[in-house]
């Protein structure tokens, strides 16, 4: 498989040494760009993507450069821990994981690590997604140890513990490449397809129909794509609160005076600052439950309204009595909207911010959302096991598929960053074939019955994390689940 390079690639190899390469990637932010320099660099070292051991060390020694060198270090010693056991504990293992969001691409480099063959795909062609995210401490940590300092000088630094979500999946993709991961953007997942004889194994449906991806063959598939059941035999529900409405709004940051010197807010609610909330309602119409405010490369501002003061703002239109219709886009005001966001905005800064300006997304709209969070999903299992004509094919949910977090505890990278190396461990000991199928569904399974109630003060100290569940969990939930459970979730048609 040529990947990256036969999709993406240039023919002409640009006239400039690998460390030149190396640093337009580190700074690029566009993913069109980004690939075309990253099969650059690939073209000029003469490496197709492919396992960390035959990949990885070409590129470490040819980008010799101190930011390199950096990078380096930190992987370095990272993939030293036993638990990848020097890069062999999952070697011709074919994974591949669908979306490339933080999740995704997180899971990417664990499953590259331990040695698999690791391809990504990625529906859209581009990352746009300026909102951010607050990163519990153990995710800043663990984003260091990979040597993300090198990409964001500032993440970690002070009081930075929020990063966008475009930035970190840039800094995640580009330590993925690096380390040999196969990526492709615009592939969208379809399905997956039976072993049609002794000698075919598992292949998958992607769109473009053309798509090299669909020659390939795989024995696990993550999927990271943040959507409810997209993996066939997956189920799920959702949990129903209260009508919960949300709106994010990024705003373009000038860096003047002004810019620097207004102070976020990491997050004021409702009970615990009422006068605020009700001197707001009172000056300006808008009545709010939480809000939150970080500086980035924009102004993100997230906040619960309450339904009425959008009825009253004519933001919403009508009231309906199905809350699934109350957001449509047909009953929503964008020209309210926006003047919502902005007074809100202006009034928990204190008016620091004069000149607030929509940023605008990758399709020129300006960059504000409002949306329902009333139902929050989650899959009845992490895992399946499949077997066909003595080919296994393991499926396993990580991520916002898995269990969408609840915004406000700003927990979903760190309950996906948990399920991510749940599921990596799990490819471990499918790899090894040293324990029983039904057993390892067993532990992946009672660690995923204890994520939802994950909080920062009842996991380990994160000083000594790995892949292995101990490392991590206080309490493996052992019992949690039972064999007899595992058995529909193994799913076969050996005779034993
Ligand atoms: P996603 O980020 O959704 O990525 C999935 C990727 O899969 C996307 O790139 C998508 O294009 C791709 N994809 C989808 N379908 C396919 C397909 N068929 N084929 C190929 N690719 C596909 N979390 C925090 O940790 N802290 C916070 O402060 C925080 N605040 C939040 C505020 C709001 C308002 C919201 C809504 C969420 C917040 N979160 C926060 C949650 C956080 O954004 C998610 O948990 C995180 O982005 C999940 O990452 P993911 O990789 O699982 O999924």
């Amino acid at each position: 498989p040529l990947g990256n390079i036969e999709r993406n690639g240039r023919k002409n190899v640009p006239d400039c040494n690998a460390s030149d390469i190396f640093d337009k990637i580190l700074r690029s932010d566009d993913l069109k760009d980004l690939i075309c320099s990253y099969n650059d660099l690939c073209q000029q070292l003469k490496l197709l993507p492919g396992p960390l051991q035959t990949f990885y060390p070409t590129i470490k020694n040819n980008v010799k450069i101190w930011k390199g060198k950096s990078l380096w270090n930190c992987l370095d010693k990272h993939q030293s821990h036993k638990v990848y056991e020097n890069g062999n504990a999952c070697k011709n293992l074919r994974v591949l994981i669908v979306g490339a969001g933080p999740c995704g691409l997180r899971a990417a480099i664990e499953a590259q690590l331990l040695g698999a063959n690791v391809t990504v795909i990625e529906k859209r062609t581009y990352f746009s997604r300026n909102n951010v995210v607050k990163l519990w401490p153990f995710v800043i940590q663990d984003l260091k140890t990979l040597g993300a300092k090198v990409f964001h000088g500032k993440l970690g630094t002070g009081d930075i513990e929020h990063i966008s979500i475009k930035k970190l999946q840039f800094i995640l993709l580009k330590i993925s490449l690096f380390l040999g991961v196969q990526f492709f953007h615009g592939t969208c997942y379809k399905d997956f397809v039976y072993p049609c004889g002794k000698k075919s194994g598992w292949h998958v449906k992607v769109n473009p129909i053309d798509h090299p991806v669909n020659k390939y063959e795989f024995d696990v598939i993550v999927s990271a794509d943040g959507n409810k059941q997209s993996v066939k035999g997956f189920k799920g529900s959702e949990l129903r609160g209260k009508l919960a409405i949300a709106i994010t709004a990024n705003f373009i940051n000038k860096q003047l005076d002004a810019d620097v010197k207004a102070e976020e807010i990491c997050g004021v609610s409702y009970i615990y600052k009422q006068e605020l909330f009700k001197a707001m309602k009172e000056t300006t119409g808008i009545d709010l439950e939480n809000i939150v405010y970080y500086k980035g490369d924009t102004h993100y501002f997230v906040m619960t309204a309450k339904k009425q003061s959008l009825l009253d703002k004519g933001v919403i239109i009508k009231d309906t009595l199905n809350s699934k219709d109350l957001l449509l886009s047909s009953n929503v005001s964008k020209l309210a909207l926006i003047d919502y966001v902005e007074k809100a905005a202006s009034y928990v800064t204190k008016e620091q911010l004069p000149n607030l300006e929509l940023e605008r997304n990758h399709d020129g709209k300006e960059d504000v959302a409002i949306f329902d969070f009333t139902n929050m999903w989650q899959a009845d299992n992490s895992c399946r096991i499949i077997e066909r004509k003595g080919k296994k094919l393991l499926l396993g949910l990580v991520g916002d598929s898995l269990l969408e977090p609840f915004w406000p505890t700003g927990s979903g990278c760190a309950k996906g960053f948990f399920s991510c190396f749940d599921m990596c461990w799990m490819m471990k000991q499918f790899n090894s074939g040293k324990t029983s199928l039904l057993e390892i569904i067993v532990e992946r399974e009672s660690l995923f019955r204890i994520l939802p109630q994950m909080t920062t003060d009842n996991i380990k100290n994160f000083t000594n994390y790995s892949l292995e569940p101990l490392s991590r969990y206080v309490n493996t939930n052992k019992g949690g689940f039972l064999v007899s459970d595992a058995l529909a979730l193994l799913d076969t048609d050996a005779p034993d």
